[in-house]
């Protein structure tokens, strides 16, 4: 399928005697026919609904359908863009981490970056995107965590050069994380080029009606994280029982 078919048709593929449209699912819970069916949903030893924030029907259709759109394994929708991006950094930085942006990004973002995220003990170096590989090495440190960047940066309309960029960060073992917001999957798919990992605010293109707040982060599938530098991938989880 072309994009415009995957535009239609990616994520939800009706069988027999099922709706042709996509349902819109309301509800908060699911049902089972005993506690022990849904203790293994809990215990994630089998797949399945059992309580919308963590995966509804319609929502998983929505991302896997931009999944397809991106090139990209898999997808997790957000509240808004601003929750993705949070969400997105929150996955591989923690209290005491760092992380390298472009300095040309959404205001909301760089607010997010500069002054929240170093609430939360993240510090963000910004450089310039057009600035060479060794100037930009340079703010890389042993704690950096990820590089960020828009392909098609707001409001400045820069395109940014997502190969040399994915290079530069892949040299030093670190995913580049980029904004896709602008450009849609529909003019650019930045898995293509090298990036790890495409945020959206679907608030706006994505949308294309202006009608619904959202966000989604798309993995590529491609990025290595057994370096050592991201544990939280490697190690045993104690919120999931050590899994
Ligand atoms: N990223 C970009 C490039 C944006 O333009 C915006 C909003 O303008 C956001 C993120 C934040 O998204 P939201 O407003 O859906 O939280």
């Amino acid at each position: 399928m072309k994009t415009e078919s995957l535009c239609l048709h990616a994520g939800y593929t009706p069988k027999n005697g099922e709706p042709r449209v996509l349902p819109i699912v309301q509800s908060t819970t699911f049902t089972y026919d005993s506690t022990a069916e849904v203790a293994k949903l809990f215990d994630l030893e089998t797949s399945g609904f059992f309580y919308t924030r963590l995966g509804n029907p319609t929502v998983d259709a929505v991302e896997q359908k931009i999944a397809a759109l991106e090139g990209g394994v898999g997808a997790l929708c957000t509240s808004s863009g601003q929750a993705a991006n949070l969400i997105a950094i929150l996955n591989v930085a923690q209290s005491g981490d760092h992380v390298v942006s472009m300095a040309s990004i959404y205001g909301g973002t760089f607010n997010l970056f500069a002054v929240t995220l170093k609430k939360m003990g993240i510090e963000v170096t910004f450089v310039d995107q057009r600035a060479d590989d060794a100037e930009i090495e340079k703010a890389i440190r042993p704690n950096t965590k990820a590089v960020f960047g828009e392909p098609l940066t707001n409001p400045s309309m820069d395109v940014l050069d997502i190969e040399r960029i994915a290079a530069l960060a892949h040299r030093h073992g670190l995913p580049l994380i980029v904004d896709n917001t602008f450009a849609t999957p529909v003019l650019c798919r930045p898995f293509d080029f090298g990036a790890d990992i495409v945020v959206h605010s679907t608030t706006k293109y994505m949308d294309g009606h202006a009608l619904q707040m959202g966000g989604v982060i798309v993995d590529s599938g491609k990025f290595d994280w057994t370096s050592g530098r991201f544990p939280e991938f490697t190690e045993p989880d104690a919120s999931y029982h050590g899994l």
